[in-house]
C-alpha cells in the first residue's frame, strides 16, 4: 500500500470546532465523524460543540474535545450523536458574544457548521460581527487584547445537513435520500394494500417550503398526481385530478391510486391544501375508499443510507480542507455537490437563492421559484409529468417525426433498469413514438420464425411499464450476449421490426455491443441509426460515466449487510469481518461501500494484495483493538473485492488474521454474494434512471427523418449518457477521441483511468490505515 495522498498539512488552525444545528438529519454523524478524524490527520484539535448554538452560547461541558476513537461507529448512526436545537440566545447579539468568548476560552477559531439556511445564517452573521464581538468582549473586560490577539479570524465553512433539500446551489443536502428511502419504503409498503383493496391513498410527506421530496418520492412510487408548494396546481385542480385518476383506474388499470403531497402544498392562492382535503375530494367525487397517511418523522430517523454517508464523509472532509485553505478575506464558504462532483460556493450566495425561491413563491412566481431551486429540481419536474401526462395531443409529434424506438436490456440485471426502461416507454408514448421492448437480450431479438416477428420484440403498453416503477432486475430480461454471435442476423432482425433507434440499458456488455454495432454499421446499414447506452450495472464499470444505474442499490445492501453483520460482534467478541464484495474487476463498489461502512481496509483488483500489506494491516487491527473503548466496541470490517488477488481469497485472509491475531481477535469471511444486487432499486436509482431515460430519448428523437448515413456521420449517433464530475453529457463511442479508444481498457472490462481510486485515500485516513501505515 502506497503512503496516502491526502498529505497532512501543517496546522494553520489549531483548534476546529464543529456543530450540527436546526433539525437533525440522517448523515449529521458522518460528517462529525469525518471533521473530527480530518483535522486530527491534519493536525489539528477537534471539538465538538454540543446541542447547536445552544452549546457555544453556553460553553462549559458543552464545548468538549473528540478524539479518534469517539468517532468509532458514528456512520451507521442516526441522528445526531452531538445533539442539536433552535437557540434563542444565539439570535441575540448578547448570546452571540457569550459563544465568542466560550470560542477564545477554547481556543477555537474555525467552526464547521452543519444545519440548514437558518443555521448558515446564523454562521455568517457571527463571523461578520466577529471583530465588534471580541471588541466588546474587550471593552467589557470580559477578555485581555492579549487573549483576544490570536483569534482576531474567525472561519466558518458550511455543511447543508437537511432532510428537505431546500438548499440552493447544491443538488443533495446531507440527509435528503436516506429520508426519500424511508418515504419509498413506507410508500412501496402502501403501494400493496393499495393494491390489494384497490385503494387510494394521500400521502404526506416532509419538506416544508420545498418539495424536493414530495417530487422526488412521486417519481420513484409512480404516483398518480402530487402536490409541490413551489408549482401549485392550475386552478380548477380538482377536476384535473379526478380525470386523471379516473383515467388511470378505467382506462388503464389501474388498481390503486397514490397522491404524493407535500407539507407545505398550496394553490395559486396560496391556501394550505391538506392531505385531508384532498382525500375529501376523492372520497366525495369519485367515491374512493380513500386512506392518509402522514409519514411524519419516521422520514427523519434511521441510519444514513449510501448516499449520504459517501456525501458527508466527503463533504466533511472537504470542510478541513476549506477551513485550512480560507485567507481573512474569503467569504465563508458552503460545500455542495454538483452532479458528482464536491465543489466550494460561496455560502452566503447560496443562502441568498435559498430565500429567493421563497420570495418568488409568495409573489406566486411560480415558475420563476422552479428555476430558482436549481436546474435538476426543473428536469426532473419535467420529467415527472412527462410520465404523468400520456395521450396528450398537444406532446404528439407529427408521423414523419415519429419513431420506432427498441430498448434492450444487455448483461447482469441492476436496479434502475425496469425504471429507464418505463421512463423510455413512458416518453414514447407521450411524443408518439413506438416502444418496443426486446425480451431477453439479444438471443431474443434473433428468435423469429421464417422471418415473421414473434413475441420476444413486442410494443409494450404502459400498465405493463407502470407497474414496474418500484421493481428490481430486469422484468423484459436481461442476456450477456453480444451481436459479433451473429451479426448477419442482428442486421436481419433490425430491419424486420423496423427499428428508428436502439436504447441499451446495461454494464460493460452493453458497451460493448454498441461498440460492436456501430463498427459493423460499414457493413449493415441498419446499424446506421441511434445506438445510446444508459450504463446500469453494480460495477460501475462502463467507461464516459462516473455513475452506473443499480450501483447505488447495490451499495445500500452491502451497507446493510455490513452494519448488520458487525453489529453481532457488538456485545463481547472482539472480531474482523472480511467480506467479499462484487464489482469483478472493478474495485469500484469495495472502495464507495468501505466509504460508507467505515472499513479498515479495501482490497481492489487496481492495488492487488501482496504480503507485506496484510502484515501491516494485522499489525493496525492489533492497535486498534487495544484503542477500542468499550461503548462504541463492534465487529471491523475489511473489504475484498471478489477479484482483488489470485491467492490471497477472502477465505485465505481471514484465516492469516485469525492466526496472527495469536487469540486476541478473532476474524470470519462473509460472501454476500448476489444479494448485492439488491431487492427494490434505491429511489436514487429510481429517479436517476427516469431522468437519465428521458434525456437518452431526447437525444434519439434529435435524428428523427435524418438519413442513415447522415446518422452513422454524427459521432454521438453511438455514444453513453454518463456523470463526468458536475456535468451530464453524452460521449461518442468512436471516432479518435471516443470512448472505444480513449478510455477503455478492454482487456479489464473498465474505463482506463477511474475517478474513485482517490477515494481509497479517504477511507485509509479515516480508518486510521494510512496513518499506522506511514508510521510503521
Ligand atoms: P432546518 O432546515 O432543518 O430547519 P435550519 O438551520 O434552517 O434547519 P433554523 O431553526 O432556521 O433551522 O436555525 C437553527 C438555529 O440557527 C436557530 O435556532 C438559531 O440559533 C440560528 N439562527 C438562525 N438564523 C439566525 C440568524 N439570522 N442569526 C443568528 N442565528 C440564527
Amino acid at each position: 500500500m502506497e503512503p496516502t495522498k491526502i498529505a497532512a498539512q501543517p496546522a494553520k488552525r489549531r483548534r476546529i470546532g464543529v456543530l450540527t444545528s436546526g433539525g437533525d438529519a440522517p448523515g449529521m454523524n458522518g460528517a462529525v465523524r469525518a471533521v473530527v478524524r480530518m483535522a486530527i490527520h491534519c493536525d489539528c484539535e477537534a471539538y465538538a460543540i454540543f446541542e447547536g448554538y445552544e452549546g457555544l452560547v453556553n460553553g462549559g461541558n458543552m464545548i468538549r474535545q473528540l478524539h479518534w476513537e469517539d468517532v468509532r461507529g458514528w456512520l451507521s448512526r442516526g441522528g445526531t450523536l452531538i445533539g442539536s436545537a433552535r437557540s434563542l440566545a444565539f439570535r441575540e447579539r448578547v448570546g452571540r458574544m457569550k459563544a465568542a468568548k466560550n470560542m477564545v476560552l477554547r481556543g477555537i477559531d474555525a467552526l464547521v457548521v452543519c444545519g440548514g439556511d437558518g443555521s448558515l445564517t446564523g454562521a455568517d452573521v457571527f463571523r461578520a460581527e466577529w471583530p465588534g464581538l471580541l471588541a466588546d468582549l474587550i471593552a467589557s473586560g470580559d477578555l485581555s487584547p492579549e487573549q483576544v490577539e490570536p483569534y482576531k479570524v474567525l472561519n466558518i465553512v458550511g455543511l447543508v445537513g437537511s432532510i428537505d433539500n431546500d438548499m440552493s446551489g447544491t443538488d443533495a443536502t446531507i440527509g435528503c435520500y436516506s429520508s426519500l428511502t424511508r418515504i419509498c419504503d413506507a410508500v412501496d409498503d402502501v403501494f400493496d394494500t393499495a393494491f390489494s383493496h384497490q385503494r387510494g391513498f394521500v400521502i404526506e410527506v416532509m419538506g416544508r417550503h420545498c418539495g424536493w421530496l414530495a417530487l422526488m418520492s412521486a417519481i420513484s412510487t409512480g404516483a398518480d398526481w402530487m402536490f409541490l408548494p413551489e408549482m401549485p396546481p392550475k386552478d380548477g385542480w380538482e377536476d384535473d385530478m379526478c380525470s386523471v385518476i379516473t383515467k388511470n383506474r378505467t382506462e388503464r388499470g389501474k388498481r390503486r391510486t397514490i397522491v404524493i403531497v407535500a407539507e407545505g402544498a398550496q394553490d395559486r392562492q396560496l391556501n394550505k391544501v391538506s392531505s385531508s382535503k384532498i382525500k375529501d375530494i376523492l372520497t366525495d367525487r369519485l367515491g374512493l375508499d380513500t386512506r392518509v397517511t402522514i409519514l411524519g418523522h419516521t422520514q427523519r430517523g434511521g441510519a444514513a443510507c449510501a448516499y449520504d454517508r459517501w456525501l458527508s464523509t466527503l463533504q466533511g472532509v472537504e470542510a478541513v480542507r476549506a477551513v485550512l485553505e480560507m485567507s481573512p478575506e474569503s467569504p465563508s464558504p458552503v460545500i455542495t455537490i454538483r452532479e458528482n462532483k464536491i465543489m466550494r460556493t460561496p455560502l452566503m450566495e447560496a443562502v441568498q437563492a435559498t430565500k429567493d425561491v421563497t420570495g418568488k413563491i409568495d409573489k406566486k412566481e411560480f415558475d420563476e421559484a422552479m428555476t430558482l431551486r436549481d436546474p435538476e429540481f426543473k428536469e426532473y419536474y419535467n420529467a415527472y409529468l412527462t410520465t404523468a401526462a400520456q395521450d396528450d395531443p398537444k406532446t404528439i409529434l407529427p408521423e414523419g417525426k415519429r419513431m420506432r424506438i427498441a430498448i434492450i436490456h444487455v448483461g447482469a440485471p441492476a436496479g434502475g433498469m425496469n425504471q429507464a426502461t418505463r421512463a423510455a416507454v413512458a416518453y414514447c408514448l407521450t411524443r408518439g413514438h413506438t416502444p418496443l421492448a426486446i425480451h431477453n437480450g439479444f438471443p431474443g431479438l434473433c428468435r423469429h420464425h421464417d422471418d415473421k416477428p414473434v413475441s420476444s420484440v413486442r410494443e409494450v403498453t404502459w400498465l405493463e411499464a407502470d407497474s414496474w416503477v418500484n421493481e428490481g432486475g430486469s422484468d423484459i430480461g436481461t442476456n450477456r450476449s453480444l451481436p459479433s454471435a451473429d451479426m448477419a442476423e442482428t442486421a436481419k432482425c433490425f430491419e424486420l421490426y423496423k427499428f428508428d433507434a436502439l436504447f441499451v440499458v446495461g454494464g460493460f456488455e452493453a458497451f460493448k455491443a454498441v461498440s460492436e454495432l456501430r463498427q459493423a454499421r460499414a457493413q449493415y446499414d441498419a446499424f446506421k441509426i441511434p445506438l445510446i447506452v444508459l450504463p446500469a450495472t453494480i460495477s460501475n464499470n462502463v467507461p464516459g460515466t462516473e455513475y452506473s444505474l443499480g450501483s447505488d442499490t447495490c451499495l445500500n445492501t452491502l451497507i446493510d449487510f455490513c452494519d448488520a453483520i458487525r453489529q453481532s460482534a457488538s456485545s463481547s467478541r472482539r472480531r474482523v469481518f472480511v467480506i467479499e464484495t462484487q464489482g469483478g474487476k472493478s474495485g469500484y463498489i469495495a472502495t464507495t461501500a468501505g466509504l460508507a461502512v467505515g472499513a479498515v481496509a479495501v482490497y481492489i483488483p487496481e492495488e492487488g494484495v501482496d504480503i507485506k500489506m496484510l502484515s501491516r494491516d494485522i499489525d493496525f487491527l492489533r492497535e486498534n483493538f487495544i484503542r477500542d473503548k468499550g461503548a462504541n466496541r463492534a465487529g471491523k470490517i475489511i473489504l475484498r473485492n471478489e477479484c482483488a488477488s489470485g491467492t490471497y481469497t477472502t477465505q485465505v485472509i481471514a484465516d492469516m488474521i485469525k492466526e496472527e491475531a495469536k487469540g486476541r481477535f478473532e476474524s470470519r469471511a462473509a460472501v454476500p454474494g448476489h444479494f448485492q444486487q439488491g431487492g427494490k432499486p434505491s429511489p436514487m436509482d429510481r429517479v436517476r434512471a427516469l431522468r437519465m431515460a428521458i434525456r437518452c430519448m431526447q437525444h434519439i428523437e434529435g435524428y428523427a427523418g435524418k438519413s442513415g448515413d447522415e446518422i452513422a456521420a454524427d459521432p454521438v449517433s453511438s455514444a453513453v449518457i454518463g456523470v463526468k464530475g458536475s456535468r451530464v453529457l453524452f460521449s461518442p463511442m468512436g471516432g479518435d477521441s471516443g470512448l472505444e479508444v480513449t478510455e477503455t481498457d478492454w482487456a479489464r472490462r473498465r474505463p482506463k483511468s477511474e475517478f474513485w481510486l482517490e477515494l481509497q485515500d479517504v477511507v485509509n485516513v479515516l480508518s486510521g490505515r494510512s496513518h499506522a501505515n506511514n508510521s510503521s
